[in-house]
């Protein structure tokens, strides 16, 4: 098989995860969760750019109003990338210590939804959270196990959800002006020998493309009709997420991991952490939304 994919960036991550095309500048964030870093890259100028976190980074955003909103390990933060400030506005979980931050995305009417996970293999201790536009916190999902993938449907009625350790893609009616999801139902189940579903993203037809951790793998798939249309093999075992980018969202990002990986299998994939494209993908991806806060800020 011709070999499609090209390596973006090489710098190998522990677990490299969020791809995030930022329309505005025209780069591409990711995060190194467990290196507790945002990375940036811009694919017209080559630049790749780290910032490091005294905690962990599961998910960002781009904020409207500047700066980013992320997923951290103890909360939700808006993060000035200037002045290196990062101020904590949500900590609903500090019950549970023993729980991060995953995944993470912003809706069409600009709230931030992040969900969390055990780092102790605790099953359903993790909640889906949205940080609401005036930085209040809402509860929409609970009994969560490995909160991670999450889209919505071109006519903005539809979030699409992966909980990792349930191997499904779950769809929630969604209601655009509240915020409110219901009527949740299983549209895709992965076979859990093909790898664990990770991070998602939607095509402009609606389309998702769901990352494989363990699977070697991103696969679209039509979320009406839960069927497999086709299949992207990388060279890596642990793909976590992807996300379109590029002038014309028609570039495929990719990130992948290397933490947990034994010598023998590092030897076998020496690109593993590596952020992957798929350069004119003939797929087009949707632009991705930014949080909207409310509330003034300085
Ligand atoms: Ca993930």
């Amino acid at each position: 098989m011709k070999k499609i994919w090209e390596v973006a960036v090489p710098h190998a991550c522990a677990l490299g995860e969020g791809p995030l095309w930022d329309h505005n500048t025209q780069q591409l964030y990711w995060v190194d969760i467990l290196k507790k870093e945002i990375h940036r890259f811009s694919p017209e100028t080559n630049a790749h750019h780290i910032q490091k976190l005294d905690q962990m980074v599961g998910a960002i955003a781009i904020n409207s109003k500047g700066g980013l909103v992320a997923a951290l390990q103890n909360g939700i933060a808006l993060i000035n990338s200037e002045k290196n400030t990062v101020e904590m506005v949500a900590e609903p979980e500090q019950h549970l210590p023993d729980n991060r931050f995953n995944d993470g995305k912003c809706d069409p009417d600009g709230r931030f939804w992040a969900g969390t996970m055990s780092m102790t293999n605790q099953h359903g201790t993790g909640s889906l959270y949205t940080l609401e536009k005036d930085l209040s916190v809402s509860v929409k999902i609970k009994n969560v196990s490995c909160s991670n993938g999450l889209a919505w449907s071109p006519d903005l009625q539809t979030l699409y959800y992966i909980d990792s350790l349930t191997f499904e893609v779950v769809s929630y009616d969604f209601d655009v002006e509240s915020g409110g999801i219901q009527n949740k139902k299983v549209i895709i189940r992965i076979p859990p020998n093909e790898g664990l579903p990770d991070g998602m993203t939607i095509d402009e037809e609606g389309m998702l493309w769901i990352a494989y951790y363990n699977g070697w793998k991103v696969a679209r798939w039509d979320p009406n009709i839960g069927k497999e249309l086709n299949q992207i093999r990388l060279p890596v075992s642990q793909v976590t997420s992807c996300a379109f980018g590029g002038k014309t969202l028609e570039d495929l990002y990719i990130t992948t991991a290397n933490t947990g990986l034994n010598e023998q299998q590092k030897e076998k994939q020496p690109l593993a952490g590596a952020l992957f494209v798929i350069k004119n993908s003939r797929f087009k991806g949707m632009k991705a939304f930014e949080f909207q806060p409310s509330k003034k800020q300085d």
